[in-house]
């Protein structure tokens, strides 16, 4: 869906700056509020960091950006399909990694008895460079 469908179906307009934000966050993956803003200051330099946060934070609340809250700072992405964070100690960076976690949560829910609430999983990494 393109970023402009995605914001109107969220009853959101669709800003330049958040369109800026959501263009951002396409190309990093990932992003902390300081790079996104150095990103957007490029494009918009009267943008203030208050206003950044604030479209940030209402794509948060209508479910289009997510944060993520594994690294020293909080990331951002668009919300995709549920998938791995795999974060890097070493160099900071989070990856996302495909894999159907279902199997494992039926199991785990099945064996323990319960219900798992939150299917969040990430593993902290030593990423190929650093490892170097
Ligand atoms: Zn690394
Ligand atoms: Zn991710």
């Amino acid at each position: 869906m393109s970023h402009i469908k995605l914001l109107k179906t969220s009853d959101l307009k669709a800003t330049p700056q958040r369109l800026c934000v959501l263009d951002t966050l396409e190309n990093c993956g990932h992003a902390t509020l300081e790079q996104i803003e150095k990103i957007t200051k490029e494009k918009f330099p009267t943008l203030s960091l208050s206003t950044i946060y604030r479209n940030l934070n209402e794509m948060v609340e209508k479910d289009i950006i997510s944060e993520v809250k594994i690294a020293k700072k909080p990331h951002y992405e668009i919300k995709k399909e549920k998938h791995i964070h795999l974060y890097c100690k070493s160099c900071d960076t989070i990856w996302d990694f495909q894999s159907d976690t279902n199997a494992f949560i039926d199991k785990i829910e099945n064996e323990a008895n319960c219900k798992i609430l939150n299917d969040v999983i990430h593993f902290e990494i030593l990423c190929t460079n650093c490892l170097k």
